[in-house]
C-alpha cells in the first residue's frame, strides 16, 4: 500500500470518528482530497484506493491533469477551492462539478450565464472571509446575507452552502461557528470548513465537507517565487 493510501485511510477513519463523536453518520461528512501541486501519477493511487472527491485551487493546473483522470474514472467529483477569475469561468464550468469560491456579483452572474450556456448545473458554495483579511477572497460576514439573497433572486443560483478559510493565527473554531451561524440563518445546509490541521474540529462544528491536502498527499513543494 502506498504512503498516500495509508494516509487516506487514516484520515477517513478520523473523519468517521469525529462525525460519530458529534452524533452524525460518516455519510454526513464528505472528505475532499486536495491534490493541488500533485500530478496524475500521485493522484491515481488515491483514486484506486476508493477516493472520488478531489479539490484543486487553480484552473490552469487542473486542466493539465483532470480531463484525463475524469475520462478514466467516470465518477470523480472535482471541486474548485481556489479563487476564480471571470475569464476562466468557461473552463471552470466545463471541468469542475462544484465551485466553492463564489464571492462577488460579477462572478455569480458569469457562472449563472455559463452554466446555462453549457447546460451544466454545478454545486456552488459561497466563500465567506470570516477573518475579514485583506489578502483573502470571500464575501465579508456582514455582506453575506445580502449576497446570498442576490445570488438567488438576481441570478437564479441555488448555492448549497458556505466555505471559509480561517486566519492561520486564530482559533479556527470561532470561524467555524460563525460560518455555521450565517449558513443556518440563510437555510444553507452545507459547510465546507476544516483542513489537515483542524478537520476534526470542523466536523465537531458541523462541517459537511472537509478539505484535506497534506495529511493525505504529504507536504507540498514550496511554490517557485
Ligand atoms: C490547500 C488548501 C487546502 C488543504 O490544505 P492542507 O493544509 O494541505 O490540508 C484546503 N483548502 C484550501 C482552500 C486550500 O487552498
Amino acid at each position: 500500500m502506498s504512503a498516500q493510501t495509508e494516509a487516506l485511510h487514516q484520515v477517513q477513519s478520523q473523519v468517521e470518528a469525529a462525525a460519530k463523536a458529534s452524533g452524525r453518520g460518516s455519510d454526513d461528512v464528505s472528505l475532499i482530497a486536495v491534490s493541488k501541486t500533485f500530478d496524475a501519477e500521485h493522484i491515481r493511487p488515491v483514486i484506486e484506493a476508493g477516493q472520488r472527491v478531489f479539490g484543486e485551487n487553480r484552473v490552469q493546473e487542473s486542466l493539465g491533469k483532470w480531463p484525463e483522470l475524469k475520462a478514466e474514472y467516470s465518477d470523480i467529483e472535482l471541486h474548485l477551492i481556489g479563487p476564480l477569475q471571470t475569464n476562466k469561468v468557461r473552463d471552470a464550468v466545463g471541468l469542475y462539478d462544484c465551485i466553492q469560491t463564489v464571492d462577488r456579483p460579477k462572478l455569480a452572474r458569469a457562472l449563472s450565464e455559463e452554466m446555462a450556456r453549457q447546460d451544466r448545473q454545478l454545486k456552488l458554495f459561497i466563500q465567506v472571509n470570516t477573518g475579514e483579511e485583506d489578502q483573502k477572497a470571500g464575501v465579508l460576514p456582514r455582506d453575506a446575507d445580502a449576497f446570498i439573497r442576490q445570488c438567488r433572486e438576481e441570478w437564479g443560483l441555488a448555492p448549497i452552502g458556505l466555505m471559509c478559510i480561517p486566519p492561520v493565527d486564530e482559533e479556527a473554531s470561532l470561524h467555524f461557528a460563525l460560518l455555521a451561524k450565517i449558513a443556518a440563518r440563510n437555510d444553507l445546509p452545507a459547510l465546507s470548513m476544516g483542513m489537515s490541521s483542524d478537520f476534526e474540529t470542523a466536523v465537531e462544528f458541523g462541517a459537511t465537507h472537509v478539505r484535506v491536502g497534506s495529511a493525505i498527499f504529504g507536504a507540498r513543494a514550496k511554490p517557485v517565487p
